[in-house]
């Protein structure tokens, strides 16, 4: 029913704190310190307006009092997931404390949920915190960045996916708009299905470690599952987008993207022949196997083809042998 429709009491609730927070990292004493960090991080003034950046004050109550004078009610901000309740003496207290915060927007720019950063590193508290699932907020449904990104999106005909907030917003502020994050989730099937609303072609742009290469093999097969063109940036070992466009410039960086961009199918053979798996004709063979497996995920038939001919010429395998193979994995609705 629609008068029990608890969602717009939770936008706005999301929309106080999102401007509450803005404004304590904008304009408050007790920002500096927040301001500092971005300075550090070389994070501009424009890109904390773009983003919505802000600042959790380190109290336990900041939010839920200035929440409170404004006639939120403290059920409605813990549905929205920014306070919790006390476990003994009653009453709530602020989830997000001390922290750099990064809104959430929905694809239609309406605040969903938030991501928060420790200031200094604390061993005893985990580096990010980000909203629980709550009636508006579903991370599986949700590409940070998505929001800013979907104008250069259309011009740019693709996307770039990176891991992280820093990401979107360091490569944004080198002049690349058509980024998104996955929040460090694995990609699920709704976010692939999101981002094809948008572009054929998905640039994958992970941090250059094992979780990193783990979720960029993931992804791959999600894409090519919704007919997208899946491309693989590999950055130099220990680098994330965000450190090695502030380590390089941006013009160069760009030049990086442009030069080590990979099809999926290279990608997989190169990373295999770095990894020692084609040093054997067993190991030769396994990587053909999964290498063609991977193809077998488009749907296009018409699209498989340049695909199979550049697997033969890298594994130098003959095409009919892949073919074949090829043929043996493909679904009798998917020939
Ligand atoms: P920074 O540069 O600030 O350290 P990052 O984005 O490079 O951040 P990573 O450790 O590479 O951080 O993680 C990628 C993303 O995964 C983060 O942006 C965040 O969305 C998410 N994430 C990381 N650590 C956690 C955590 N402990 N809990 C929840 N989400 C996390
Ligand atoms: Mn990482
Ligand atoms: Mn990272
Ligand atoms: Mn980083």
């Amino acid at each position: 029913e629609e008068a029990d429709d608890p969602r717009p009491a939770l936008y706005h609730a999301l929309r106080f704190a999102a401007r509450f927070y803005f404004e304590q990292l904008t304009q408050s004493e007790a920002g500096q310190v927040a301001r500092a960090y971005l300075k550090q991080r070389g994070i501009h003034p424009e890109a904390v307006r773009r983003f919505g950046l802000g600042y959790a004050p380190n109290a336990w109550d900041a939010l839920l009092k200035a929440a409170t004078e404004a006639g939120i009610r403290p059920e409605v901000l813990e549905q929205a997931g920014l306070v919790l309740p006390r476990k003994e003496r009653g009453g709530y207290y602020d989830r997000f404390r001390h922290r750099l915060m990064f809104p959430i927007f929905s694809h239609t720019g309406r605040v969903v949920g938030f991501g928060g950063r420790l200031l200094e590193p604390d061993p005893e508290q985990p580096k990010y915190i980000n909203t629980p699932e709550t009636p508006v907020y579903h991370k599986g449904r949700i590409l940070y960045g998505l929001y800013q990104a979907r104008q250069a999106l259309r011009t740019q005909e693709e996307a770039i996916l990176v891991e992280g907030y820093t990401d979107v917003i360091a490569l944004h502020q080198a002049g690349i708009e058509h980024v998104v994050a996955t929040s460090g989730t694995a990609l699920t099937p709704d976010q692939a299905r999101l981002l094809a609303r948008y572009v054929r072609r998905v640039v994958l742009l992970f941090d250059a470690d094992a979780a990193g290469q783990q979720a960029a093999l993931r992804s791959i097969e999600l894409f090519l599952e919704r007919g997208l063109n899946v491309y693989v940036v590999s950055l130099p070992p220990g680098e994330d987008p965000d450190s090695f466009v502030r380590a390089k410039g941006a013009r160069a960086f760009q030049e990086y993207l442009r030069q080590r961009r990979r099809d999926f199918v290279t990608f997989h053979y190169e990373l295999a022949r770095r990894q020692g798996r084609l040093d054997t004709p067993e190991g030769e063979a396994e990587v053909a196997r999964t290498i063609v497996s991977a193809i077998a995920r488009l749907p296009d038939p018409l699209l498989r083809e340049p695909y199979v001919r550049r697997a033969a010429e890298l594994l130098r395998i003959q095409q009919v042998r892949l073919l074949e193979i090829l043929e043996a994995q493909l679904t009798p609705s998917s020939r």
